[in-house]
């Protein structure tokens, strides 16, 4: 298709394959303090750098700290937990650059930064209140008559109450480095980042196995994205290889899952162990009959919009397994016109079944103690994020979804529960193959990897969110869209 209208085929993506690494090559793991010149000054450590190292040797990788003992590299970490000042950031910056050309295909950029105050990070990712929890008691005036601590060659004479603001666009500063980078990579190379909120250790569940994730061919198609990390919840990746049934024995809901991207997170999840319980409805009846089949499984038929949904697969849950651990918000619909020539069945039907639902489905399963501990990812869109054009209806949809997991996230931890959202781009699906040929094209290519994503790559992002590993990040909305350059 690429070929037809004249373009030059896209990169094949390095994608999960259990017979190989989980890098294409050694592993390179820089730090400020391992840039050339810089160096621990005495008395310092670098322990983040040296944490996230270790981690990598126990996964079976070789892990090295200087860019000249290795040829070809498989991935980069880039540990930035400790930029003070802006211009912290340029030794590691350098040293990533000059390792570049070396970077095998398919390979990683992984930064390891701390969360800032300012643009937000997707969504609801900016932790505002705790951010500079740190430095509270300077802002409140609490000088401790102490100049902040100087970084190498930086300014000399700082307040303590003015370094949490340098602090501040230090890290942001690295957000933007990172997504910029993201930018300029070739070869299905891609770059993303982890922000580890303060007090939170880089040697967390949540940090490892979203590094794990990032470094792996489960993330191919997320690119120039941040997973935010906000507690030390969570059961650390046991070191060897990958694990092999992260949701063993979870009891899971996918909704709308007959086709598509449901379809694909419904086999995911089975084949990483969950009890999957596919949902969708009557009419789609024949094909998910077949997929319940194919993963000796109980399906359930029903519309998602229905008032007692929440209930029904309450009740099929309890009845078969005693428990529900895990619900996927998966169906939804377009309806797509412009504002202009909208009507209100189509504009109603939109916001009924991809939000409405959702809402009224989870709002159910929380009436009942069998939901304790519930994990719920909804399927957002990069269209909720930044808007698109003949598509009010479907965006305000999917923005709902943003605010649902963001808003229940403190409702669900309280029970030892997390939500979030995963907002594909552009994936190849029934849904995306209505959309007229030189659109769609055009669609596909308006990103940093140059092609459409597969319903796996949503997929696996959904799974690890699901996953032990990820019990730290919650309220999060994680994309999975290439860098889309659509509200990036
Ligand atoms: P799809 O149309 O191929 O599949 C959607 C499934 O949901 C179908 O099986 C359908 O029968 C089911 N469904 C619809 N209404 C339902 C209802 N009321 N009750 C129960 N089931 C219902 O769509 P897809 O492309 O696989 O998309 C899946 C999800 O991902 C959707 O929420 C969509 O908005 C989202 N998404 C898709 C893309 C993309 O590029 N394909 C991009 C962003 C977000």
């Amino acid at each position: 298709m690429a070929t037809s209208l004249g373009l030059p085929a896209p990169v094949d993506l390095r994608r999960h394959d259990p017979t190989r690494p989980l890098v294409p090559g050694p592993v390179l793991v820089l730090s400020r303090r391992s840039s050339p010149g810089a160096g621990p000054a005495p008395g310092e450590q670098d322990e983040d750098a040296a944490a996230l190292a270790r981690h990598l040797v126990d996964r079976g990788l070789e892990v090295h700290r200087h860019e000249d003992e290795v040829p070809s590299i498989g991935a980069v970490v880039l540990c930035l937990t400790d930029l003070e000042t802006p211009s912290d950031l340029t030794g590691p910056a350098l040293e990533l650059g000059s390792v570049l050309r070396k970077l095998a295909p398919g390979g990683r950029v992984v930064a390891v930064t701390r969360p800032a105050r300012g643009v937000a990070l997707g969504a609801a990712a900016n932790l505002t209140d705790d951010t500079l929890s740190d430095t509270a008691p300077e802002a409140a005036g609490a000088d401790t008559g102490e100049t902040a601590k100087e970084g190498e060659g930086t300014q000399s004479s700082r307040t303590g109450a003015f370094s949490g603001v340098v602090r501040n666009a230090a890290r942001q500063g690295a957000i933007a480095f990172l997504r910029s980078t993201a930018q300029e990579m070739r070869g299905g190379v891609t770059a993303n980042g982890i922000v580890v909120a303060d007090g939170v250790p880089v040697t967390a569940p949540s940090v490892l196995g979203g590094l794990d994730f990032l470094l792996s061919g489960r993330s191919a198609f997320v690119d120039g994205q941040f997973l935010v990390v906000g507690s030390a919840e969570g059961e650390a990746p046991a070191a060897g290889g990958e694990e092999a049934a992260p949701l063993d024995g979870k009891v899971v809901v996918v909704t709308g899952a007959a086709r598509g991207i449901g379809e694909q997170i419904a086999r995911l999840l089975a084949a990483q162990g969950a009890r999957v319980v596919p949902v969708d409805v009557p009419a789609a009846g024949q094909a998910l009959s077949a997929l319940a089949n194919d993963l000796t499984t109980a399906s359930l038929s029903l519309d998602v919009t229905a008032p007692d949904a929440g209930t029904r697969i309450l009740e099929h849950c309890r009845s078969r397994y005693g428990r529900i651990d895990g619900i996927v918000h998966n169906a939804g619909i377009t309806r797509d016109k412009m504002l202009a020539n909208m009507d209100e069945a189509r504009f109603a039907s939109v916001l009924s079944v991809n939000v409405e639902a959702p809402l009224r489905i989870t709002e159910q399963l929380l009436a009942d103690p069998a939901a304790d501990g519930l994990r719920v990812v909804g399927l957002a869109s990069t269209s909720g994020i930044a808007g698109n054009r003949g598509q009010t209806n479907y965006a305000a949809s999917k923005a709902g979804i943003i605010g649902m997991v963001a808003a229940m996230a403190p409702l669900l931890a309280a029970r030892g529960g997390t939500a979030n959202a995963v907002a594909p781009g552009f994936i190849e699906t029934e849904m995306t193959a209505r959309i007229p040929l030189a659109r769609r094209q055009v669609a596909r290519r308006l990103n940093s990897l140059q092609q459409g994503g597969l319903p796996r790559d949503v997929a696996e992002a959904i799974a690890f969110l699901l996953s032990d590993a990820a019990a730290g990040i919650s309220g999060q909305t994680l994309r999975v869209c290439g860098q889309n350059m659509v509200g990036a």
